[in-house]
C-alpha cells in the first residue's frame, strides 16, 4: 500500500512539473509575439513591447501615432499644419498645444543653424517631389520662386496662433514630427506601466528601458552605402535614448547618374551636397534627435559637430562619402564597429 501511495505522489509531481514547463513555454511564446506593425505617417512604424500587457497598449500606441498625424501631416487634407499653410497668411490660426510645441522646437532649431533647417522649406518639398511619384529635378527659375518663400523668421507665434508673414508659405513638420511621436509613444508606454520597449518609426528609434538589468538594448546604424535595410556598420549601446538617423539613401531621384535626396539646402534650393552620407544622433529626446539629424546633415561634420558641442546631452556618428566615421566622446563609448570598411575619425 505505501508503494503505491508513493507511486502517486511521484505521478503528482512529474504531472505538476511538466505542467509549470508548458506554462513558461507558453509565456515564452507570448514573449516572442511581441511586435506589431503598421504603416502611419508615411513610414513602418515596429513596436516591440517586452513587458506581459494587454493587447490593445498596440493599438492605443497606433491610435497616439494617428493621433499626430492627422494634426501634423501634409498629406492629410484637413490637418492643422495644412489649415495654417491655407489660411495663415496674414492672419492669425489657432493650433493645438501638440502642434504648437513641435513647431517652436523647429523654430529653435531652424535658428540654432542659421536657418540650415528650415521649418517652412515646404515650397521647395513639394517642388522637388522626391520620394513621391511626381519627383522631378525643377528649373533654376522654379527654385528661385520656391526659395523666396522660404523664411523661418517670417513665421510669428503668439500664444496658441500662428500667422504666416508671406504669401504662399508651406511649413513642413516633415523632419521632425516622427521623433515627436516617438516620445509621445514612450510616455504613453510609461503611463501604462511599461518598463521595456523598443519604438520604430522608420529607422527613427526609441529605447525604452533596457534589455536587461544592466544591459543596453543594441540599436544597429545602417550602412548608408547600402540601401537594403539591416545592413549595419555598427551598433550603439542605448537605455532610455533615442537613436535617430538622416541619410542620402533612403528617399532620392536618380537622374543622369546622379541621386538627389529628400534633405533640401534652403539657400541654395538643391538637395544638401557635403562630404556627409548620414548622421545618427543619440539624445533622450527623440524630437530632439529627429531635427538634428536633419540639422546637422545640412550642416556637414564641421559646423554640425560645433552645433553638437554647443548642445547638452547630445551625441552623434557621422558617416562620410570617404567612408569616415566621427563620433563624439559619448557615441565612442557606445559604438561598436562591426565593418571593417570604415576608418574612425577624430574632430579637428
Ligand atoms: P526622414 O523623415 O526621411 O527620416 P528626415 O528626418 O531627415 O528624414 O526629414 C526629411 C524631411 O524633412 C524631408 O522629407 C522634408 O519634408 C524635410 N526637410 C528637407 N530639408 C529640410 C531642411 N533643410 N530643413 C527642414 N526640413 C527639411
Ligand atoms: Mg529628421
Amino acid at each position: 500500500m505505501g508503494e503505491k501511495r508513493w507511486l502517486i505522489i511521484i505521478a503528482l509531481v512529474v504531472i505538476l512539473f511538466l505542467g509549470f514547463r508548458f506554462m513558461s513555454n507558453d509565456k515564452k511564446s507570448n514573449e516572442e509575439d511581441i511586435t506589431k506593425t503598421n504603416y502611419i505617417m508615411g513610414t513602418v512604424i515596429k513596436l516591440s513591447i517586452y513587458d506581459d500587457v494587454d493587447e490593445k497598449i498596440f493599438e492605443e500606441s497606433f491610435d497616439v501615432i494617428r493621433n499626430i498625424e492627422s494634426k501634423m501631416s501634409l498629406n492629410i487634407a484637413d490637418s492643422e499644419v495644412n489649415s495654417l499653410n491655407n489660411k495663415g497668411f496674414n492672419e492669425f490660426v489657432g493650433i493645438s498645444d501638440q502642434t504648437l510645441f513641435v513647431l517652436e522646437k523647429s523654430m529653435e532649431y531652424s535658428k540654432l543653424s542659421d536657418g540650415y533647417f528650415d521649418v517652412t522649406i515646404g515650397p521647395l518639398v513639394e517642388l522637388w517631389g522626391i520620394g513621391s511619384d511626381k519627383a522631378r529635378i525643377p528649373s533654376s527659375d522654379e527654385i528661385k520662386d520656391s526659395i523666396s518663400k522660404i523664411d523661418y523668421k517670417d513665421v510669428q507665434i503668439d500664444g496658441n496662433k500662428v500667422k504666416l508673414n508671406k504669401d504662399n508659405m508651406v511649413i513642413d513638420l516633415g523632419a521632425i514630427a516622427k521623433g515627436y511621436a516617438a516620445d509621445e509613444v514612450a510616455s504613453f508606454l510609461k503611463s501604462k506601466g511599461v518598463n521595456r520597449a523598443i519604438i520604430d518609426l522608420g529607422g527613427n528609434i526609441y529605447t525604452l528601458g533596457s534589455k536587461e538589468k544592466n544591459i543596453p538594448w543594441t540599436v544597429g546604424v545602417q550602412n548608408p552605402f547600402n540601401e537594403t535595410r539591416g545592413d549595419f556598420i555598427g551598433v550603439v549601446k542605448a537605455s532610455d535614448k533615442s537613436v535617430v538617423t538622416s541619410g542620402v539613401y533612403e528617399r532620392y531621384l536618380e537622374q543622369g547618374g546622379k541621386k538627389y535626396h529628400h534633405i533640401l539646402d534652403p539657400f541654395t534650393g538643391y538637395p544638401i551636397d557635403n562630404e556627409l552620407m548620414s548622421v545618427t544622433i543619440i539624445s533622450d529626446n527623440s524630437i530632439d534627435g529627429d531635427a538634428l539629424s536633419t540639422t546637422v546633415f545640412a550642416l556637414g561634420v564641421q559646423k554640425g559637430y560645433e552645433l553638437i558641442k554647443s548642445l547638452e546631452g547630445i551625441d552623434a556618428i557621422f558617416i562620410t562619402k570617404d567612408k569616415e566615421i566621427y563620433l563624439t566622446p559619448n557615441a565612442s563609448d557606445n559604438f561598436e564597429i562591426k565593418s571593417k570598411d570604415f576608418k574612425v575619425k577624430s574632430f579637428k
